[in-house]
């Protein structure tokens, strides 16, 4: 087998090597009792600890207040653009909607089909380059939600203030949760899928207010339902075990590796390399207003896109794969989730210095 490369994969992402040896180590006979975790019920109790043990993590972790519900659920983030507005626009005339990259886009997009927007920010005009403070924000205040993407993944744009609405503040933070040492009690409602910063996809993380929860809305089938989630610790029906037991593993290595401010304090000095980098030359570019880049997702062009194939294929034969950007965009985009180690970074400044200094 070929040794394993320097992954900047947007997601599904690039894991610890010591979590996927765990994994390994422990899947065909989970801890000596003869089965693999994904064979047992979900309602057993080696199961059940491993649930509830990293639901504990993850509230220390993140310092995640009482009186909030952390909750495992399914169907992606993709699935919460439609279940917030399903359970809880009913609380208002009009939802507040920020467009500031492609995820909230798509978020607008569904929540466009159950109820009334306002669109409070638009960044379209500037192509998604630079994000109005939230203050600036035309905030209609009829209205129980503001929903906007704390980091777009695609745009690699993100917004690092903290809010201070009236209305229940709801955030897709699916590419920075764990990357940045957030307060959660600024937020009301936070969802995140797994595959970028904790575990495999299909398991998507939702910390929010208890208060919150207990207003889902009471006529949708109990699938769509905070409320009937919370109330059977996300266990309504069968969840994904295998993706909740990874979650786990991946809390005790963050917790292991000194917490999330050391995540922060990583992603920051990666993605510095990286901008310091492409601002000191002309032949990269990132045109994200500078302290809005993102500290995971770190796009960039080339000065001659003719090049992008050949930057492509040259960074690919030196172990640095999944640069492409997302379709939509194009260029090229290097996601430096925390399970991304400083080296690979480095790795990839010394191509790209090289590569310049070939074709630049
Ligand atoms: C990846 C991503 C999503 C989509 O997640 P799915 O699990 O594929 O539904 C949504 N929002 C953001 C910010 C993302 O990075």
């Amino acid at each position: 087998m070929k040794s394993r490369v320097h992954n900047f994969s947007a997601g599904p992402a690039t894991l610890p090597l010591e979590v996927l040896e765990s994994i390994k180590e422990e899947f065909i006979n989970y801890k000596n009792i003869g089965s693999s975790i994904i064979e047992i019920s979900h309602r057993d109790k080696i199961f059940v600890d491993i649930a509830e043990k990293t639901e504990t993590t993850v509230r220390n972790l993140l310092s995640i207040p009482e009186n909030y519900d952390v909750l495992f659920l399914q169907g992606g983030a993709t699935l919460q653009f439609s279940m917030i507005p399903l359970n809880f626009s009913y609380l208002g005339n009009v939802a507040n909607y920020a467009e500031v990259g492609s995820w909230s886009s798509k978020a607008i997009k569904e929540a466009s089909k159950i109820c009334k927007l306002n669109i409070c920010t638009s960044s379209k005009k500037n192509n998604f380059t630079e994000i109005d403070h939230l203050n600036k924000w035309n905030i209609n205040d009829n209205s129980s939600i503001i929903h906007y993407c704390k980091n777009e993944t695609i745009q690699g744009i993100q917004i690092k203030e903290e809010p201070n609405f009236e209305n229940f503040v709801f955030v897709d933070m699916s590419s920075c949760l764990f990357s940045e040492d957030i307060n959660v009690s600024k937020y009301d409602f936070i969802y995140a899928c797994a595959q970028k910063n904790f575990g495999p996809a299909g398991i998507t993380l939702v910390i929010a207010k208890k208060e919150l929860i207990s207003k889902s809305k009471p006529e949708l089938p109990n699938i769509l339902r905070y409320d009937a989630h919370a109330s059977e610790k996300s266990m309504l029906n069968t969840p994904n075990t295998f993706g909740w037991y990874v979650a786990g593993k991946m809390f005790d290595w963050y917790t292991k590796e000194g917490g999330i401010k050391k995540m922060e304090d990583r992603s920051i000095k990666k993605s510095d390399l990286l901008y310091s980098f492409i601002d000191s030359s002309d032949f990269y570019i990132n045109p994200v207003s500078k302290e809005q880049r993102s500290i995971c997702n770190v796009v960039f062009t080339l000065s001659n896109p003719d090049l992008d194939s050949k930057f492509l294929k040259e960074s690919d034969a030196e172990g640095l794969k999944y640069l492409k950007g997302h379709r939509t965009v194009g260029g090229m985009r290097a996601s430096i989730y925390n399970s991304l180690p400083m080296d690979a970074v480095e790795s990839l400044v010394d191509f790209m210095r090289s590569f310049e200094a070939k074709y630049g």
